[in-house]
């Protein structure tokens, strides 16, 4: 069995198949989805989510690429997060790719969310884009070490992955993982210890090979897992085995 560690199956690309999408799940061994919430405004659309399906679990939390005139609280955050299929506070973090100029505003809501976790003691979902130095350094200073949590679509190097198990953190990996030209992470993926690793679509987006271009879904998440599998000499089985207990672990423990 397997579990997909982060999906957006909420989004317009492929919320209208939502049936077919929890079958393929079913016929492909996906036992249960994350589905991680981007802002506010569409929070509820999760939670319905998350009410109306026992496998598929819920996050709070707003994007780093999502420039808001109203930033989340993190009282807002605290008390949306005690709902019980709610595992977990992001997505979070900071991208320097896709926004550029005076981040500050992206910093302060990264330790918003950091905070948030902290007081309700829930994992913290960490999206990282071209800014792995200030994104260790404030998980650092917040110390989101006490909750923990997954650096999530991982595409960093092995020093930052090495940092982020240091405190406390699960490494995920998305369909890029499948990627021919994905060397670096390959090797992040075939080296770090089996117990700190998670699987992922982040879908719609980001299919694995042989869908790569296509709409993503967590069926596919599978692909994932036997790209680790041939990369650490070990059966799919065994992937789909330890993700799926660390995945429980972190969030369900
Ligand atoms: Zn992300
Ligand atoms: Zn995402």
């Amino acid at each position: 069995m397997y579990i997909d560690s982060h999906c957006h199956i909420n989004f317009p690309e492929i919320a209208n198949n939502l049936e077919e999408i929890l079958a393929n799940m079913r016929a492909n061994e996906v036992s249960h989805a994350l589905c991680v919430s981007v802002d506010l405004d569409k929070f509820p659309e999760i939670l319905a989510l998350a009410e109306s399906h026992d496998n598929i679990y819920a996050s709070v939390g707003v994007h780093p690429d999502y420039e808001l005139e109203n930033e989340p609280a993190q009282a807002e955050l605290v008390r949306l997060a005690q709902h019980p299929k709610v595992i977990a506070i992001g997505e979070t973090g900071l991208d320097y790719f896709r926004l550029q100029g005076d981040l500050e505003w992206q910093r302060k809501r990264f330790r918003t969310h950091i905070r948030a976790a902290v007081e309700t003691n829930k994992p913290l979902i960490i999206h990282t884009r071209s800014a792995s130095a200030d994104t260790l350094r404030l998980m650092q200073e917040e110390g989101a070490s006490r909750v923990g949590g997954v650096m999530h679509c991982f595409t960093e190097s092995m020093e930052v992955a090495l940092a982020a198990i240091d405190m406390n953190f699960y490494i995920s990996f998305s369909g890029i993982v499948t990627f021919k030209k994905a060397l670096e992470l390959k090797e992040v993926a075939r080296h770090i210890p089996l117990d700190r690793i998670l699987i992922e679509t982040d879908s719609p987006y980001l299919a694995p090979v042989p869908f790569r271009g296509k709409l993503n879904q967590p069926a596919y998440v599978k692909h994932v897992a036997e790209e680790i599998a041939k990369l650490r000499g070990i059966t799919v089985e065994e992937v789909g085995k330890a993700t799926s207990a660390n995945f429980k672990q972190l969030f369900l423990h």
